[in-house]
């Protein structure tokens, strides 16, 4: 915290902090995997620089350099000496200062927390709903930050989702084009091409969804960024959610709708398949995208 290792039970901030009342913060998630006795960081670089650019988005001040933000992660992960896949979690965030909506007014404040976490969705295949709310248009909020009042409309496609006894949201753009998931990007495949909406479909440009178009594409697939309709949905031979918790995720129903035969998709357990085996640093040609926590 603040450049501090704090243990977990001492990581505490005044309840003035300008951030929790008006969620003005940017953050990142970043996967690290245990394989054989060492931890792998994937695609750590790219995590911070988006982290740098969300601040700069938003004007948070951050007094960090990418190094440093590096630097810091690993230190941390090191000094837990964590034998498990591992979350990070870091966050630049607005102080203390409940009086001002100029975030120029505000101490700026940044923080790494780091735990375990193995998978994030226990099944493997999720039923979701096209939700009612609409992905927040960059007219109004930028969705290309990774910045924490966005995610309030996340989390109201979310609950509503599990509501009406969906696993997951999916939300439509301003225009009705598919968009993504509350905290996922998401793939479709139809006659062997993927399609993945494009980033002025109002999402965030995902980490997981560059490193699946570029494994699709070595794989021999086409991969098109397209604005997608909501009815391509209900005639997909495949669909997938793609994000850093939930790595690749099958869909296998949309509205009420099987997507293809109603069970994960050849495609989708290529991919999914081969991006275990990335991120464990068992493929030579990707391993310049890890970064070892304990053998460097
Ligand atoms: N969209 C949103 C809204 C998200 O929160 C996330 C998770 N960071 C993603 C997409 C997927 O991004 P990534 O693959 O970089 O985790």
């Amino acid at each position: 915290m603040d450049g501090e290792l704090v243990p977990w039970d001492q990581a505490k901030i005044h309840i003035s902090t300008n951030a929790l009342h008006y969620g003005s913060a940017v953050f990142e998630g970043i996967r690290g995997y245990y394989h054989e006795g060492e931890i792998y960081v994937f695609k750590l670089r790219e995590h911070i620089r988006r982290l740098i650019d969300s601040a700069r988005i938003v004007m948070l001040r951050n007094r960090y350099t990418e190094r440093e933000l590096v630097d810091a992660t690993i230190l941390t992960l090191r000094e837990n000496r964590y034998s498990t896949n591992v979350y990070i979690r870091p966050i630049i965030y607005a102080g203390e200062n409940v009086m001002t909506l100029d975030i120029a007014e505000v101490p700026v404040r940044a923080a790494i927390l780091t735990f375990p976490l193995d998978k994030f969705f226990k099944k493997f295949g999720l039923r979701v709903g096209v939700s009612s709310w609409r992905r927040l248009p960059d007219t109004s909020m930028p969705p290309r930050a990774k910045a924490a009042a966005n995610y309030l409309n996340s989390m109201l496609a979310t609950r509503e989702a599990r509501m009406a006894g969906f696993d997951e949201a999916i939300l439509l753009d301003q225009s009705g084009f598919v968009s993504e998931g509350p905290g996922e990007n998401i793939f479709l495949v139809k006659d062997g091409v993927l399609s993945t909406p494009p980033a002025s479909s109002a999402i965030l440009e995902g980490i997981t969804r560059g490193t699946v178009m570029t494994l699709a594409r070595d794989l021999g697939y086409q991969v098109v960024e397209r604005q997608i309709s909501r009815v391509e949905l209900y005639t997909a031979d495949e669909l997938f959610f793609t994000g850093t918790a939930v790595e690749i995720q099958p869909i296998i129903e949309v509205d009420g709708r099987a997507v293809g035969d109603g069970q994960p998709g050849p495609v989708t357990r290529r991919i999914y398949d081969l991006y275990q085996r990335v991120v464990r640093g068992q493929e030579h040609r990707y391993r310049s995208w890890l970064t070892p926590v304990y053998g460097r």
